[in-house]
């Protein structure tokens, strides 16, 4: 077992670091202040883009490559410790194409497009001219269960007619955003998993309306988190992607690598709330004493530690297994992380802030919109208790297969 870092991954995270500090840090303020007053900001991160494309530090997280797809083909493995650099700024992995929901986009269309998508959706994607929506939540029914989805996808000759409600669509109000993945019915008479299948829907069709962007926890976000209405909204029967009845079997090949990303930069985000905890805590004195000469405040710098190499440990597993074994294989462990990192994330942000005293759930830190992210995550690729009850559903059915092993540990009293 090797838990350092090859000479590759090294320099590429030294590369990532000093493209941060040097091109996004400077731009924080500058990208808040525009979001505050309704622009996206647009202007800097294209130029920021083409930066990073030129140096190679573009479609980090995508591997085995096909020809035409540009990237640095790392595995997932080697992509999770820079995924923790980008994830320090809500906002940077778009700078390297890395950014959620179009890296789980693109991995499902690299892996099921037909060739004419490809060239129209996954390549624009790849080359970050386009952005895409993955759209599947709906308002009107429990869509941790996806098989409750209700939105209609209907053929029609030539074409397919999609009628339904979603929300939570992330991406969706992005300026750049061309393309969403739709996640429907086509035989609501089928079995349970193979009524659902997924269709791509460019933003401009006509009946596709983009109600409001919802705020989380009162924060906006200009990429935004979209209600949208799709009435009769008609597509082309080549926009299908994969089989009909495929849909619920594309989700789950979607949703392994794009809660990984989550949860890889994730970790960044809580590595960054203890640093400047560690800091503050040596800056401030309370009652004669610097903060982390309080015995809670060590206690909350040691345990934030702990927590987060935990974390981190069972991500990298993680990633090692989906490298090796593939996400289907790895689903108990990508539910594991799921289930486990935003919690960290929030627990040390919490601490974090608490630490700083009211600046800490001010804007004068990331520490606010960090906890806001980690705690949206408890729900985003499903909430926590979906990720737990599976765990405990192969538990259970490992223990089936090997029920009584454990009987000679017992030591019950016989009973006559
Ligand atoms: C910031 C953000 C971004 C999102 N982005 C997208 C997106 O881009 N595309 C998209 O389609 N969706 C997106 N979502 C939606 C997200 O995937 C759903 O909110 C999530 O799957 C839960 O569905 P629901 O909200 O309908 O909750 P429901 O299904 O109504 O569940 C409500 C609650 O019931 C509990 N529960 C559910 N099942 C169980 C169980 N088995 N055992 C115990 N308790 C249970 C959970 O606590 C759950 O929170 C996003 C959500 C957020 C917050």
């Amino acid at each position: 077992m090797d838990f350092g870092y090859s000479p590759k991954v090294e320099e590429l995270r030294i590369r990532v670091r000093n493209f941060m500090d040097e091109y996004i840090l400077p731009r924080v303020r500058q990208y808040k202040e525009e979001v505050h007053a309704g622009i996206f900001p647009v202007s800097f991160m294209e130029d920021l883009k083409a930066l990073a494309k030129s140096e190679g530090l573009w479609n980090l997280f995508l591997p085995h490559l096909k020809d035409d797809e540009p990237g640095t083909g790392l595995t997932n493995l080697e992509y999770a410790p820079l995924a923790e650099i980008m994830g320090r700024i809500g906002w940077a992995s778009e700078v390297f194409n890395c950014n959620a929901p179009d890296t789980g986009n693109m991995e499902l269309l690299h892996m099921f497009a037909t060739p004419a998508q490809r060239q129209e959706w996954l390549i624009p994607l790849l080359n970050g001219e386009i952005r895409s929506a993955f759209a599947m939540t709906e308002p009107d029914v429990a869509s941790s269960d996806a098989t409750n989805i209700t939105t209609l996808i209907k053929r029609d000759g030539d074409d397919y007619v999609i009628n339904g409600r979603k929300w939570f669509i992330t991406n969706a109000a992005h300026p750049n955003c061309r393309i969403f993945i739709l996640m429907g019915k086509t035989d609501p008479d089928a079995d349970p998993h193979h009524q659902q299948s997924m269709i791509l829907v460019p933003r401009d069709t006509l009946g596709v309306e983009i109600v409001r962007n919802i705020d989380i926890m009162n924060h906006h976000s200009p990429e935004g988190h979209c209600e949208i209405v799709f009435r009769n909204v008609r597509v082309p029967a080549g926009n299908l992607l994969g089989e009909e009845g495929s849909g619920f079997a594309l989700a789950q090949a979607r949703l392994g690598p794009g809660r990984i990303h989550h949860c890889m930069r994730s970790i960044g985000g809580a590595e960054l709330a203890l640093e400047l905890m560690v800091e503050r805590s040596q800056e401030r004195k309370t009652f004669g004493k610097y903060l982390h000469q309080h015995g809670i405040v060590s206690e909350w710098i040691a345990r934030s530690r702990i927590e987060i190499d935990q974390a981190r440990l069972l991500v990298l597993k993680t990633a090692w297994m989906i490298d090796n074994v593939g996400a289907k294989a790895a689903s108990k462990e990508i539910s594991m992380i799921k289930a486990l990192v935003p919690t960290v994330f929030t627990t040390v942000c919490d601490r974090a802030m608490q630490t700083f005293g009211a600046m800490g759930i001010s804007p004068d830190t990331p520490l606010a919109d960090h906890w806001t992210w980690g705690r949206a995550l408890r729900f985003a690729d499903g909430p926590d208790e979906v990720h737990l009850q599976g765990i405990a559903r192969m538990e259970i059915k490992k223990s089936q297969k090997t029920m009584g092993a454990t009987a000679a540990y017992l030591t019950t009293p016989d009973r006559l």
